[in-house]
């Protein structure tokens, strides 16, 4: 492995080439992502706080650029995935920023889960430069990344849709890349699904808990919900992974769930619409959250209503 260099030049530019990408943030998500880009012919100039988190692509072809500033001076594209719209921000801002950076008319596609409001900001502000703000949030985790099958909400015009469509496509399943909207809509798309889902989580926790606390078989209960109008997603597949293995998925971390539900919940306030559940699912996260730290599975809110219950919700599996 070899440690990154200060970039001196950014990689040649050919006309008839795949476009320069630019991209900042290496993590759990990133670092797949970009592996996939690289590994479809794409020439990479990275950054991250990290700097360690690049050796793997520097090797194998990236140029490590020290600032967002000088990955926009080097890429067509710019692509961040970061933690939260505050890391977004920060990238974004000052004489070291992407916008610093950015020529007119460039593109930035945002794939971080976070808020229009951020991108909203940054757009009023810098109107006259005719620059392309995408956003691109993804489902399918660490995996999903690594196997290049991310589902993707892309918020744009459709002309750049279609344009950027190969982009997409070296980092995600091309069946589930969805253009869900104009700019901020797949932002909106990403955190309405995981709420909804969250919300899932919740209400099936309920459910299950009081039903075998009267008496009703765990198994027996699940059957008949499967059977009836009250059947969901979570219901039938994903409440499997706690009870046949009492497994809370530590592949997201409950302090990321938080932080989405946040995000969602503080949508809903900026779009004016009332939202008693998510704002109740929200405080059930944040007390799971208190009770077994940040980095416990996203689904350790249902361990709150096993201690209630004295008993975990497990069934016999075959
Ligand atoms: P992560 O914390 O693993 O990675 C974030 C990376 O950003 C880190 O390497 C960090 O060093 C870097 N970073 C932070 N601030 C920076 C800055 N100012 N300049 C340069 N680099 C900076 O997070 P992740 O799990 O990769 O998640 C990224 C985004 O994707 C989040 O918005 C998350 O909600 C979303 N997401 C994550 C998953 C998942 O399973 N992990 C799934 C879907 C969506």
């Amino acid at each position: 492995m070899t440690t990154p260099t200060t970039v001196v030049s950014p990689p040649a530019r050919d006309e008839s080439a795949l476009p320069v990408v630019g991209f900042i943030g290496l993590g759990h998500m990133g670092s797949g992502m970009t592996a996939n880009l690289q590994a479809a012919g794409f020439p990479l100039v990275v950054n991250d706080l990290r700097r360690e988190s690049a050796a793997l692509l520097v090797e194998a072809g990236a140029v490590w650029a020290d600032t967002p500033r000088q990955v926009a001076e080097s890429s067509d594209i710019v692509i961040t995935m970061l933690p939260t719209p505050r890391h977004v921000a920060q990238v974004a801002a000052g004489s070291d920023g992407l916008l610093a950076g950015m020529a007119d008319g460039a593109t930035w596609i945002d794939m971080s889960t976070s808020v229009p409001d951020v991108i909203n900001q940054i757009r009023v502000a810098n109107t006259d430069r005719g620059l392309r703000f995408i956003d691109a949030p993804v489902s399918g985790m660490s995996v999903g990344a690594r196997n290049g099958t991310l589902q993707i909400f892309v918020g744009c015009e459709p002309d750049d849709f279609a344009a950027l469509r190969p982009v997409f496509e070296a980092m995600g399943d091309p069946e589930r890349i969805l253009h869900v909207g104009g700019p901020g809509a797949g932002y909106a798309v990403k955190l309405l699904i995981n709420q909804l889902w969250f919300s899932h989580l919740v209400a099936t926790a309920e459910v299950l808990s009081v039903g075998v606390a009267a008496g009703v078989d765990l198994t027996t209960l699940r059957g008949a919900l499967m059977a009836s109008p009250a059947n969901s997603n979570f219901v039938a597949n994903d409440v499997l992974s706690i009870i046949d293995h009492g497994d809370y998925d530590e592949g997201f971390a409950i302090a990321l769930a938080c932080k989405d539900l946040g995000l969602s919940v503080d949508l809903a306030r900026s779009s004016g619409v009332s939202v008693e559940v998510s704002a109740v699912v929200e405080q059930v996260f944040r007390r799971a959250r208190a009770r077994f730290g940040d980095s416990a599975g996203e689904m350790i809110p249902v361990r709150l209503y096993e201690e209630m219950l004295g008993r975990d919700l497990r069934r016999e599996v075959a």
